[in-house]
Parts: C-alpha cells; structure tokens; sequence
C-alpha cells in the first residue's frame, strides 16, 4: 500500500489536510494543500495557525510547474521534512488528488 504523509490537518486559509508532494520537475520536496492550492517549500518555518499564510507559493505553475506527486517517506527524509509528519494516510487517495489537480492547475495551459 502506498502512503502518503501529512504535514498538518489545519492548513491556514483555512482548508483541510496539507501533504508533503514533490515536484515532478526539479523533484523538490514541499508541502502542498490542494484545496486552496497553496505551497511551503519551508515547511519547518510555518505555524499553520489560522490566516498565517506564511511564506505560502501560490501559483502552481510557479512551485510544480510539470505537476507533483506524492512525496515517499525517503524523498522527505533527504528533504530534511522528516520530523514534521503528523500523520500518515492512505497514498492512493491522495496520487489521485495530485493527478487531478496537477492536471488541471500546473500542465494544461492558462
Ligand atoms: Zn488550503
């Protein structure tokens, strides 16, 4: 089974679960909530309290602009991000989110 893994379940727009992807293009590991859409490429700085948007990327043609993929255990773990998983979840469920809403947002044109 694969996993994903989950940074917070209060993203600060507020929305619900933010999860550590990685970007299909330069394979960079970050943390993303695709219900508003926003992205932290230094997850380890945010407080994710209400309405702190923090140093919060918003176009996803600017943080994955060939879309991403759900983020392994091992991926966040060279990224440094390991300590900052709270939860982990079913990956499937999530592939499928990132598929849709990269997609949608990050490879078909404006
Ligand atoms: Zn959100």
């Amino acid at each position: 089974m694969s996993e994903a893994f989950i940074v917070t379940h209060d993203c600060p727009m507020p929305c619900l679960e933010v999860v550590f992807a990685k970007c299909k293009a330069t394979e960079r590991v970050f943390a993303v909530c695709t219900s508003c859409g926003c992205a932290w490429f230094e997850p380890q700085h945010e407080t994710w309290a209400p309405g702190n948007l923090g140093n919060c990327v918003i176009d996803p043609k600017e943080y994955a602009p060939k879309g991403f993929v759900v983020a392994s255990h091992s991926e966040i773990r060279k990224a440094g991000f390991e300590s900052l998983i709270i939860e982990v979840q079913d990956g499937e469920k999530w592939a499928e989110d990132f598929d849709w809403y990269s997609n949608k947002f990050c490879v078909s044109p404006a």
